[in-house]
């Protein structure tokens, strides 16, 4: 038995086309979903399974969703400077769910970018500087039963900001947080801040950025600090289905453009055992 969890990155929108466009990929891929009477189940629902807190037969023929970066995309519906206005991810799931056309719940995980500093500046130079990175709607989020808010590091490592939490200002390769100094940043840090926002309630889920990591992270840093960080397992992009053996810190997850494109391609998918 195994389950795929589904990536998502909500600022991909470059054309109002399922492949260039990860909100109308979601809405149709729900639709997929729906179809092949599969049951949508959070996040942390594998990770219980996974770590043997649940049976099979609770998470039979399911799928989980994850969204990665966590910018206002995925709570608020935007008017895209060349697209137009794109209903959000959590729209989405909600409009599935109205729609009667789930097996149940609907629900997703957002991983989101921990340092506010790191987003006001990507929000610069990523999106058209118009505070659409902030986490005003996290609190909502989290308490909505459609939305986790979980831990996407403290600043991504991204290319695109001046300094990192890194100690050589190695940027754009997660697998270079291998000290305690910045391990302790992008995990620890970046849970309690996001603990904060969310008014005490601590994330337990990571999701790598580039979806890779250091040896020393998975294998000493992790499991040795997990009083610390609260975490209890961590994502990969490793494109292949959660199973119950294989190391909690290194579950896979299929990535939206990269690992399919189509809907046909997700069938495969979801239905590839
Ligand atoms: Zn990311």
């Amino acid at each position: 038995m195994s389950i795929p969890v589904l990536t998502y990155h909500a600022v991909n929108v470059i054309k109002n086309t399922y492949a260039e466009n990860d909100h109308l990929a979601l809405a149709a891929d729900l639709l997929t979903i729906g179809e092949l009477g599969l049951n949508i189940i959070p996040l942390s629902k594998v990770v219980d399974w996974h770590l043997g807190l649940l049976d099979d037969g609770e998470v039979a023929r399911s799928v989980a969703i994850t969204f990665d970066d966590g910018s206002w995309f995925d709570f608020y519906d935007l008017d895209h400077p060349t697209c137009g206005m794109q209903r959000s991810m959590f729209n989405i799931l909600r409009d599935h769910m109205a729609s009667g056309r789930s097996n149940g719940q609907v629900h997703a995980t957002s991983f989101v970018i921990s340092s506010p500093q790191a987003r006001e500046s990507l929000d610069k130079t990523g999106l058209i500087g118009k505070g659409w990175w902030g986490d005003e709607w996290w609190r909502e989020a989290s308490s909505s039963g459609v939305m986790d808010v979980e831990c996407h590091s403290w600043d991504h490592l991204h290319p695109e900001l001046d300094r990192v939490a890194q100690e050589n200002q190695i940027k754009g390769d997660f697998s270079q947080v291998k000290s305690f100094v910045d391990a302790d940043i992008q995990f620890r840090q970046a849970g309690e801040n996001i603990a904060g926002v969310l008014g005490g309630k601590s994330p337990t889920l990571f999701a790598y950025p580039y979806g890779s990591v250091s040896r020393y992270v998975v294998t000493e840093y992790l499991p040795e600090q997990q009083s610390a960080h609260n975490f209890l397992a961590a994502f990969t992009t490793e494109p292949r289905r959660v199973s119950k053996t294989g190391n909690k810190w290194l579950l896979p997850r299929y990535v939206f453009g990269r690992d399919w494109d189509t809907p046909g391609g997700l069938k495969n998918i979801l239905t590839r055992f």
